[in-house]
């Protein structure tokens, strides 16, 4: 007797009104909405660790990205710490020995980058990220990419659109001459070999966009 009633409450599949049909789209929305809130509430405390990590020993600086512990220093050279974050991705910049470099401010404060792509995001566009102008950068350090050396990135030879992938994607290669860039060209390819004095924030701009 009870087994007749069960048979008779479950439906076969053919059995399965427009209604139920229904139902089971509803829930498959409210799992996608639910899987949606899971990954908002993810980023956000992920960014409340990084504000975390920054106010360990590190004074604030109004409401911006907090500076490095130890900058750039008179040499011109990188001394970058394990808790110091790229002030563009929030990536440690010490994890990328390859592609790591600095902007050295006039007030001294000093910024480490996960990798030029940011860093020249910044120099073309100071007000935007960092909220101030471009007299107020006074070095960029970079690092060569055949050598390693920490050179000057305003004197840098820079190659983009080669084959080199970077912490931020299609990366921007450092080096210092021409004939340097020639041999990098024929070895990795290259859409563009430029100094920095030779084009305009605007130019720089539409070059770091995703498609080139
Ligand atoms: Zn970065």
């Amino acid at each position: 007797m009870f087994e007749d009633d069960v048979s008779h409450l479950t439906p076969t599949s053919d059995q399965i009104s427009p209604i139920q049909t229904g139902c089971q789209g509803i829930k498959t929305w409210c799992s996608l909405i639910l899987v949606g809130i899971w990954l908002a509430v993810g980023a956000g405390s992920h960014d409340i660790a990084w504000a975390g990590d920054h106010q360990q020993g590190v004074a604030t600086h109004g409401a911006g990205p907090l500076p490095a512990n130890t900058g750039i220093d008179v040499h011109g050279q990188m001394h970058i710490h394990p808790s110091d974050r790229c002030p563009l991705c929030a990536m440690r910049p010490a994890r990328y020995p390859e592609f790591s470099c600095g902007i050295r401010l006039e007030d001294n404060r000093t910024y480490y980058f996960c990798s030029p792509r940011c860093l020249l995001s910044v120099w073309a566009d100071p007000q935007r990220y960092l909220k101030m102008t471009a007299e107020d950068i006074a070095r960029i350090t970079v690092r060569h990419y055949f050598t390693g050396e920490q050179i000057d990135g305003n004197t840098a030879l820079w190659i983009s659109g080669s084959d080199v992938i970077g912490p931020m994607g299609p990366a921007l290669i450092p080096l210092n001459t021409e004939a340097e860039g020639v041999a990098f060209k024929r070895r990795h390819g290259a859409t563009r070999i430029f100094r920095l004095k030779a084009l305009s924030r605007h130019e720089l701009q539409t070059l770091l966009r995703p498609s080139r």
